[in-house]
Parts: structure tokens; sequence; C-alpha cells
């Protein structure tokens, strides 16, 4: 594999400079802590195994195979993964390999999922397993997470997005493959093991024309293309399920008349009909295209819960329900500070459950040793403007991705007045309750 040279744009060393010190609520970024080769010295004759399968797992796997380490497998215990086959390799049980006889000598595993980081330490504890021994973090050797939104524009305009709630938007416009491709070789530089890019942020990829094209430059440099669509538009299908992309998030927030509400503009129909053709194409064509039905959950919706779920099951497509929020982070400092949000944002707040209000409104505390993740989403525009975090819309940190080593980018975040102001005001939660597994929050 090659990296585009057109422009010779600054990358990351590792360990240059002073050591730079991160505020106390933000995470802790560094770069290249392992190289290919020190990793493979860590490993030795282990088996490697990753745990935790959902979209960084499987990035992993891939940034991995690049650098030619291969995985044994995945280690989760989620329901909606259980006996899958992703990529090629197979999800077992943690406990089965885990509990599994000499297993502190036979295996060697990255936790995949900052989330449930902790969790994951408490878990490798009881089977005696030690950290830089029997494993590492995947923040080790994939420190951020870049989302590059290529599409500057949607169609549709969700209350609860910026795109239909935020008085004021950024530019309007697309990233062009040529663009792309500087983008994503610079990434590549900085962070060898990438495995996986989100292509969207607050717009919607499809409306990007060059969108297959991307798709194979990621393809090229063995780098999963993650895209989240409403579906709700006008699609050439048969297309877009051949350009192959790796995994395809499809939102939805109800059943008919329900679904268009909350997806504002969106009209239930031209959805169903898109999903339905997008499982066609995808067995039709056997493109390993991991689908999800991505349900957001408020209260009218209720009642939708389980035909969404057995909508997806018929499909034959993951199941995935979150608690529905109020986006972007904007209006939840404003909610905080007591000042005015728009209309279509307090529509958005009368359909919460309490539990979103709660967390939204400051009623739920976050953990004093909270430190906010959100400075790992590292978001760049379809223009090249680096914005603060993925949970923000209109704050920038740089007017070019391709300007600055990403040490300095993720320094601008961690000192920007967006994120002082975030802390101020008690705004920078921890966002892993709505995406946790919530089948339990039912009526709180
Ligand atoms: S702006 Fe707020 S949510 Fe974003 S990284 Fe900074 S503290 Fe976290």
């Amino acid at each position: 594999m090659t990296f585009s040279t057109e422009i010779n744009t600054p990358v990351c060393r590792p360990d240059s400079g002073e050591k730079f010190i991160f505020p106390p609520f933000l995470q802790e970024i560094t770069f290249n802590k392992y190289s290919a080769d020190d990793l493979r010295s860590l490993i030795g004759i282990k088996k490697l195994y990753l745990r935790g399968a959902a979209f960084v797992g499987q990035g992993i796997a891939s940034g991995l195979k690049r650098e030619g380490i291969d995985i044994e497998g995945y280690l989760d215990s989620s329901p909606r993964l259980k006996g899958k086959i992703l990529h090629g390799k197979p999800v077992y049980n943690p406990a089965e390999i885990l509990g599994g006889e000499n297993a502190a000598n036979d295996i060697f595993i990255i936790m995949t999922s900052g989330y449930w980081q902790d969790e994951f330490v408490e878990e490798f504890a009881q089977y005696g397993l030690k950290e830089n021994i029997h494993y590492i973090s995947v923040y080790d050797l994939v420190p951020i997470f870049p989302s590059i939104d290529i599409s500057g524009v949607c169609n549709l305009r969700c209350i609860g997005c910026p795109r239909g709630n935020m008085r004021e938007h950024p530019p309007v416009g697309f990233m062009k493959p040529d663009t792309y491709t500087l983008v994503i070789d610079k990434l590549l530089r900085e962070i060898p093991f990438l495995g996986e890019v989100q292509l969207y942020t607050w717009g919607e990829p499809l409306l990007n024309k060059h969108i297959h094209e991307i798709i194979a430059i990621n393809k090229e440099r063995m780098v999963l293309s993650i895209i989240s669509s409403n579906l709700s538009l006008p699609v050439d299908m048969e297309k877009f399920v051949k350009s192959a992309p790796d995994i395809v998030r499809v939102s939805c927030s109800g059943w008919k008349d329900n679904y268009e509400i909350t997806h504002t503009g969106a009209k239930w129909e031209l959805f169903y009909k898109n999903l339905n053709d997008l499982v066609e194409m995808k067995n039709k064509f056997q493109k390993d295209i991991e689908i999800e039905l991505y349900f957001h959950r408020y209260i009218h919706n209720t009642e939708d819960f389980e035909k969404v779920k057995e909508l997806a099951e018929n499909l034959g497509v993951t199941f995935r329900p979150v608690l529905a929020s109020l986006y972007p982070r904007e209006n939840h400092v404003k909610i905080r500070l007591g000042r005015e949000i728009s209309s279509e944002a307090k529509k958005q707040l009368t359909l919460l459950t309490p539990f979103s209000i709660k967390l939204l409104d400051g009623s739920i505390k976050k953990s004093p040793d909270n430190r906010c993740f959100e400075n790992r989403t590292f978001s760049i525009n379809w223009n090249l403007n680096v914005r603060v975090c993925g949970v923000y819309y209109m704050p920038t940190v740089a007017d070019n991705f391709l300007e600055k080593p990403l040490t300095e980018l993720v320094q601008l975040v961690a000192t920007s007045e967006t994120c002082a102001m975030c802390e101020k005001a008690d705004a920078n939660f921890c966002g892993k309750i709505l995406t946790a597994e919530v089948f339990d929050i039912k009526n709180d």
C-alpha cells in the first residue's frame, strides 16, 4: 500500500517535544505507544483475542491485519453478537476462553471498548490476568476514533439533531475523493493501526455522490467504512451495496407515523422500502455488510419497540436500541446554563424518556473521576475544518486538518474554550448509559 504524497502534510511523531498535560476532565491521549514490532514482541506466541466485537473491535482487527498481525477471534458476551462470525473471525463467550486451562500463558487480549474498559479490567483480574502482560487497551494502539463528515448536508430536519434544531449551520458541501485520500493517508501515517472510520457525523453520507469511490479508497487501505444513514432518500441501492461498506447503521425512531415525528421530513414508506432493498441486495450480491437497525427510544414510540425489533429479526439484521437524546451538546450547555433553546429542541425534550431528561438537566451527576471520552471522537468536516469533538456542531479548533499534526490538534481541543465551557456547565457527562444495552430501562 502507498500513501498519497501530493501534499507534504505534517504528521505527529512518537514522544516528540515536551509532554502535554491534559486537563483532568479529559482523557489523556498519547500516540504511537507501540509499533507493530513492539506489539508482536508483547504477544509472543500467544493467541490474540479482542475483548469487544463492536465497530471498534472490528476496526482494530482490520488495522492489525494490515500490519501483519492476525487475531484468533473476539470475546463478547452481548446477545446480539452471540455465535457470529465477523469478517471471518468467530465471536466467543469471554468465560469460555478466559476460563480455559492455562489461559494466562496462552492468550493475549486487546480491550476494544473504552466505555467498558473498567469492567474488562475487573473481569480479567478474576482470571489472574495482568495489564501489559496479558492485555492492553485499544487506546495504546488507536488513541482517537475519527469521523469524517463527507456530506456537509442532510435531507432531513430531525428535531433531535442540529440539522433540525439549530439556527446557525456550518458551510454546506461534500468531500471529494482526492481530498478524502489525503485525509485518510495522513490519519494512517499518524495512527498506523487505524482500521475504521465513520463517514458521517451530522451529514447524510449517501448524499455524497462520490461515496462509492470513498469506500473503495478505504478498502484499498484495509480501513472499514462505517456509514449511518436515514435511508429516507432516493438511493441507487445496487450501486451502494456493490461498493460494500463494512457497517451500515440505519437509524429508526418508530413505526409509520411515529417514525416521521422524530425523523422529521422523512417518509416511512420510502425508508421501509430502502431498508428492505438494502437487505435484499446484500443477500443477492452476497456482500459482507453488517447492517444495524438503530432504534432511538422515546416515550411516544414505546409501543413500536417490539415491532421494530421483529422487523430487524425478520430481515436478519442487528437490532440495537438506544435511548434518544437531544443533540448537539450546545443544547445541553444552554439547558444547564438556563439559556433559551429552539422550539424544535423544546419539542424533542417533550418526547424524551425521564431518564434521558435527567442526564440532560444534570439531575444525574457524573462521578468525580469521570473523564470525558469525547475528545477521542476526532471530527473532520467535509471542508477539512476540525471540530472540537463529535457531539458538538459548530465549534472548530482548526481550519484545515491537513495543515497540523494530530498531536497538536488534540491539544487544541484540550485547551479550547468550548471544552472549558462544557466542563464549567457540567455538560460533558459520559454517554455510556445512552449507548449501553437499554432493554431494562423501560418506564423510568
Ligand atoms: S467539548 Fe465537552 S464533550 Fe467535547 S471533548 Fe470537550 S469536554 Fe468533552
